[in-house]
């Protein structure tokens, strides 16, 4: 199978080089030409099987250039037993008679990152193989927070890589941050950003796409590749427990084959619930893709009114990996709902660049209304959601979680849906110590991995095991850097 610039659709690579590279050259989303259908038996197949099964069955429908054989192996090295700490890997908990949450934070660094940024690694690595690659890839990162750490956990000391990211210095949490700065590894580098994530974001767009940069790595024998969501090889992951949680839901006799199951996605970047999207459009039995969003409202607005408006106040949350105005994601939603119409999206994301704005045609704005429905939650309302789920169920979310969470609610309470839904939980709630201890009613002692065991003594939950391990961790990196100067630290990283 290719893969096409969601710009270009003349420009196609093969699945190796979609992941080696990232992103395509013209600035386009690197997108499957077709996508694999799948029916009711092959869900019924992956029911009975291990996750790492269903990973390496459902990725292998897409990357051709590699074998089923070895998507096994990497499966098993992403998601064994010394990375997550359930072997469920994405387990599946019951809130009520229709309410689901899929926690998929189990692994290394407690964030649903790890899902995508456990396989790219290996990914990765095979396709310098099968593309006859040379040179060293470098992984430039913008980070929110959760992607730097998990990025850089995924990648320390794979052979052929460095690893580069950037995080807005005061836009992530404290056990973010300790996370990051403390990272081990021969080939990383960490580096803050005066600014906020989109300005993280904006400077690693633009160092790809100076060609003369480019030139002089190529020299040095570097190759710029991406860890973010616009690489194929993290969204094709996060396709993985959409399918997985029908099959649970199948196994548990929760639903019967063929019921249609919504899906309430904590959404930043757009990835996770375009990964949702492409599940429903394989064949999945999807009812409403819920997209929920903090007081950064940006996709809300434009679910209900097709304009997409980046113009505008940019909110620091309690919720910092949602903390964005430009969805890079959405480019690949806009190619699949305009019937793969390479100068409609090509003018939607110019007139992005140039005013901030844009606006999509009534065919694409009727197709985005079918398949989605947007609600934001501020800051009170994720407080008291975190406070709702404590009481009522004893379940302790993360503030991210708790977006979905009263989105769902108000989804519900507007539309009066009855359908199964899955929210998604994307984060351990030890991430985010001291909004959560707050939301339950605690004053926070202390500050950054000091309140993780404020919090344990509190909920009874157990500590993640990494997170704990923090505590005695010497920092490694103290690099900070204006947003001009951030292509002098890569060259600085790459000497
Ligand atoms: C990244 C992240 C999100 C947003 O996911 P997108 O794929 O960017 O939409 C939500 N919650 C947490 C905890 C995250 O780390």
């Amino acid at each position: 199978m290719k893969y096409l610039s969601t710009r270009d659709r003349a420009l196609r690579v093969s699945s190796a080089e979609a992941v080696k590279l990232g992103l395509s050259r013209d600035g386009g989303l690197l997108t499957p030409e077709t996508i694999p259908q799948i029916d009711g038996e092959f869900l019924r197949s992956l029911t009975g099987v291990s996750y790492q099964e269903r990973a390496a069955k459902v990725m292998a429908l897409y990357l051709t250039d590699y074998s089923e054989e070895e998507l096994r192996t990497f499966a098993s090295n992403a998601y064994g037993p010394d990375k997550f700490d359930t072997p469920a890997v994405a387990p599946l908990r019951k809130v009520d008679e229709t309410t689901h949450c899929l926690e998929l934070w189990h692994g290394p660094t407690s964030a649903f990152k790890d899902m995508a940024l456990q396989m790219l690694p290996q990914l990765l690595s095979a396709a310098l193989g099968k593309t006859g690659e040379d040179k060293t890839v470098c992984i430039l990162v913008a980070t929110s927070g959760d992607t730097g750490k998990a990025a850089m956990e995924g990648f320390a000391d794979v052979p052929q890589t460095k690893i580069m990211v950037f995080y807005p210095k005061d836009g992530v949490s404290k056990v973010q941050e300790t996370q990051m700065v403390t990272q081990e590894g021969a080939n990383v580098g960490v580096c803050a950003v005066v600014g906020n994530f989109d300005d993280a974001q904006a400077g690693v767009k633009r160092i790809f796409s100076d060609p003369k940069l480019r030139e002089t790595l190529a020299e040095r024998g570097y190759l710029l590749s991406s860890a973010n969501s616009i690489n194929w090889g993290r969204i094709l992951p996060q396709v993985v427990y959409y399918i997985s949680a029908y099959c649970d839901l199948l196994r548990d006799g929760e639903i019967a084959m063929g019921s249609r199951v919504n899906f309430c996605v904590p959404t930043g970047n757009f990835g996770d619930i375009l990964a949702a999207y492409y599940a429903g459009r394989m064949g999945l039995p999807v009812g409403k893709l819920i997209c929920a969003s903090n007081k950064n409202d940006v996709l809300t607005e434009f679910l209900r009114t097709g304009v997409y408006n980046k113009n505008r106040l940019f909110h620091n949350t309690m919720s910092p990996s949602m903390d964005i105005l430009v969805s890079s994601n959405l480019e690949r939603l806009l190619f699949d709902l305009s019937g793969e119409n390479d100068a409609e999206v090509r003018g939607y994301m110019e007139a992005l660049n140039t005013s901030g704005k844009y606006e999509v045609s009534e065919t694409v704005k009727g197709a985005l209304q079918e398949a989605f429905w947007g609600g934001f939650c501020d800051e009170a309302g994720t407080t008291a959601a975190i406070a709702r789920y404590y009481k009522e169920h004893g379940y302790l979310i993360d503030t991210h979680t708790a977006v979905a969470a009263g989105v769902l609610e108000q989804y519900r309470a507007e539309t009066g849906d009855t359908a199964p839904t899955v929210f998604v939980s994307t984060a351990s709630p030890y991430k985010f110590c001291d909004h959560v201890l707050q939301a339950i009613g605690e004053t926070p002692k202390g500050d950054g991995v000091e309140l993780l065991e404020q919090l344990n003594a509190v909920s009874g939950v157990a500590i993640p095991k990494r997170l704990a391990a923090l505590k005695g961790k010497t920092r490694r990196f103290d690099l900070t850097a204006e947003k001009a100067d951030m292509d002098n630290v890569v060259l600085d990283f790459l000497k």
